[in-house]
């Protein structure tokens, strides 16, 4: 869809040019913009040794969890956040307005127009799209073309920012980066210094890594956080029949991480799923399938997307739940250069 650039052209295309991001107006205010509201600069940098580095952050904490800082009383907790009440508005606002802050949102191109057709332009930014389905059906590669795409300026359907990557079964392949940034015309060396990457090895390293996120996300522009696959520590670490209670517990805590993140950094959330074997399918079904994770999942993604294999290099994406999208299918293929129309 996009042809390669010439050279000269293709260091426009790299992210250090950030104008465009500084034009925009802030997403977010910073958790320092309070010692201007009195609050003396001992006291936010509590707030982020606790991983709280934005307004908005602070107020997706309830008094309970602020109090449990360290060398946070209650009433300084309540002063705290009088002041970030004065910074951003966290009250009603007017519909009108409403839409305006959906405006706000980016889509970012999968690569594939036929797909991006089916998601209204790509993989939106303050939402948590999950794609599920059985192996080898393109969850992995669709991640590392959003890596590169991610990177695009916005008026090349790209979300003009940085990328995070959690890997949680060891599958990010940096040398896949290459063929498809060449493909999108950018250069291959810059485009993965604009993505950081760890490899989680327990689900409680895997939330720390995205309570880690915070100071990153609130110091330069990502558009993007990856989590490959969301659910397959979590099926390791809690194995026992009798685990399964605590294991959607922490399965949740984590998610209202991940919503959080889509929210406060207006980045693109983008998990995958494993499926398992649905006994309840029905007897017509041959080799009935579901998403892992249960309601407690379910609940979580904003967008559910089903991919399925096709006819020989042909992958076909499903829309199974969305707020606002039609429950129809887009065929795509895996290339060289990442997810492309088939
Ligand atoms: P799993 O559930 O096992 O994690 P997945 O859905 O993540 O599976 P992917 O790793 O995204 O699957 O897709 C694997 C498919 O991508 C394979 O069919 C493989 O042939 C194809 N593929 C990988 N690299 C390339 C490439 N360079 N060119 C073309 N196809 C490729
Ligand atoms: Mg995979």
């Amino acid at each position: 869809m996009i042809a390669a650039l010439k050279s000269e052209e293709q260091n426009q295309l790299q992210l250090v040019e950030r104008e465009e991001i500084d034009d925009e107006e802030d997403l977010f205010e910073a958790i320092d913009k309070l010692i201007s509201q009195g609050i003396n600069a001992g006291d936010v940098k509590k707030l982020q040794d606790a991983g709280i580095y934005t307004c908005n952050g602070l107020m997706m904490h309830t008094k309970k969890n602020l109090t449990g800082i360290k060398g946070l009383s209650e009433a300084k907790v309540d002063k705290i956040c009088e002041a970030a009440e004065k910074l951003v508005n966290f009250g009603y606002i007017t519909g009108s307005d409403a839409l305006l802050r959906r405006k706000s949102v980016v889509h970012i191109t999968t690569g594939s127009q036929a797909l991006d057709e089916l998601l209204g332009g790509g993989i939106e930014t303050m939402a948590i799209t999950e794609a599920f389905g059985e192996f080898r059906s393109g969850k992995t590669q669709l991640a590392h073309t959003l890596c590169v795409s991610t990177q695009l300026p916005t008026n090349m359907h790209g979300g003009n920012g940085k990328v995070a990557y959690i890997d949680t079964e060891g599958t990010f392949r940096p040398d896949r980066i290459v063929p498809i940034a060449e493909r999108f015309g950018m250069d291959p060396g810059a485009v993965l210094d604009n993505i950081i990457y760890a490899r989680a090895y327990t689900y409680e390293h895997q939330y720390n890594l995205l309570l880690g996120l915070a100071a990153k996300m609130s110091e330069e522009p990502f558009r993007l956080l990856i989590v490959d696959s969301v659910i397959a520590l979590f099926r390791v670490d809690f194995t026992g029949r009798g685990e399964l209670a605590e294991r959607q517990q922490k399965l949740a805590q984590m998610l209202s991480r991940l919503t959080k993140i889509a929210e406060e950094f207006h980045v693109a959330v983008y998990m995958t799923n494993q499926v398992i074997a649905d006994p309840g399918g029905g007897m017509f079904i041959t080799d009935p399938k579901k998403p892992a994770g249960g309601h407690v999942l379910a609940h979580a993604a904003t967008i559910r997307l089903m991919f399925r294999k096709g006819k020989g290099e042909q992958r076909v994406c499903k829309v199974f739940d969305a707020p606002n999208l039609p429950e129809a299918e887009a065929v795509f293929q895996i290339t060289q250069g990442g997810i492309a129309d088939a």
